[in-house]
């Protein structure tokens, strides 16, 4: 019989209605005996990591995750996270970079509705995610939900209020699970690397969304507290007039591997090129930076995150790690 270790963070999955709203309540052993019928099927041990919404998860929960897997490794056929879907991408982001090349599946999944709600999704979303997570097949860092499984580096919560709440971004789902059967649209391939566990991550990144005509007042303060700044542009990317004088400054002040600067879009789909029209191009020909080209946003800020958590890298250090294709974060 297959051992899995189910973590619960708390989410919708876990919540109940109160006169103040939805609030995650239900232990994990309370979450779990929704399901009475699994427990013949699988040996399921539960453990409660924090019970909180999934906006208020942090880096040190990431951590502390990566930490509640590696201290059971060895002892688990796979794992299972319940999470709030708010977040849940990010999350499933930075477990791809926190543990790397895993052998055993690490399944995240969470709800819509809560699970005792008569009519709700955590039943199954819960049910596939404890099937797949016990397959022989599966490995590494996946999201289970709506019947559909997507890498932990591809997923973004596209719906607020649907059952199908997630997309794959620039990449296929890799299977879905119809009636308890899982059908596989990628082959599995073997993970033949040793699995790598990392334990820091630097949260001194920031997210610059651009808007049309923004002030680049805040420029030099988010220079100053931050080592990375992602810039969300719009299209495939480029800097507007508004801000392009205080940017090219604020850049020439550091070194390119004391503050690294990564161009991401706006766009869901298809990714960004900054090389492609003049407003870009002029920032890429004058200074090093970093292009998302097709990764998301989540998979770009938590990569960031752990590339920055180390002391002493170099630029070249850093561009061959952000551009190193870690859980199928990026095809380039
Ligand atoms: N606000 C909730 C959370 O992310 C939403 C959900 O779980 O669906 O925790």
């Amino acid at each position: 019989m297959k051992k899995l270790l189910i973590l619960t963070t708390g989410g919708t999955i876990a919540s109940v209605k109160t006169p103040h709203g939805l609030i995650p309540a239900l232990t994990s052993e309370e979450l779990l005996s929704y399901l009475p019928e699994i427990g013949s099927d699988f040996k399921l041990t539960t453990k409660a990591v924090c019970n909180l919404d999934s906006t208020d998860i942090t880096p040190e929960h990431w951590l502390l995750l990566a930490r509640a897997i590696k201290e059971e490794y060895e002892n688990y056929d796979g794992f299972v996270i319940c999470h709030g879907t708010d977040t849940l991408a990010y999350t499933a982001a930075a477990l791809s970079y926190l543990i790397q090349h895993s052998k055993k599946p690490i399944v995240l999944t969470g709800a819509q509705k809560p699970i005792g709600s008569e009519i709700t999704d955590a039943k199954s979303n819960l049910r596939d995610s404890i099937l797949y997570a016990a397959d022989p097949d599966s490995r590494g860092v996946q999201i289970v939900f709506d019947g559909k499984v997507i890498l932990g580096t591809r997923a973004k919560k596209t719906k607020t209020l649907s059952y199908a709440a997630f997309s794959s971004i620039n990449f296929p789902f890799l299977a879905t699970i119809q009636d308890g059967r899982i059908i596989r649209y990628l082959p599995p391939g073997k993970e033949k690397k040793q699995t790598v566990f990392y334990d820091k991550l630097n949260p001194k990144v920031f997210l610059l969304k651009l808007t049309p005509g923004i002030s680049p007042l805040l420029l030099a303060d988010i220079f100053r507290f931050y080592d990375c700044v992602i810039i969300e542009s719009f299209g495939v990317g480029g800097i507007p007039d508004s801000l392009e004088k205080e940017l090219f400054s604020q850049l020439s002040r550091y070194a390119p591997e004391e503050k690294v600067l990564v161009m991401t879009t706006q766009v869901t789909y298809e990714g960004s090129n900054v090389g492609t029209y003049e407003v870009g191009r002029r920032l890429r020909e004058s200074f090093n930076i970093l292009e998302a080209k097709d990764m998301t946003l989540e998979a770009v800020l938590t990569k960031m995150m752990w590339i920055m958590a180390e002391d002493g890298l170099s630029w070249d250090d850093i561009y061959s790690r952000f551009y190193s294709r870690i859980n199928s974060d990026t095809l380039y």
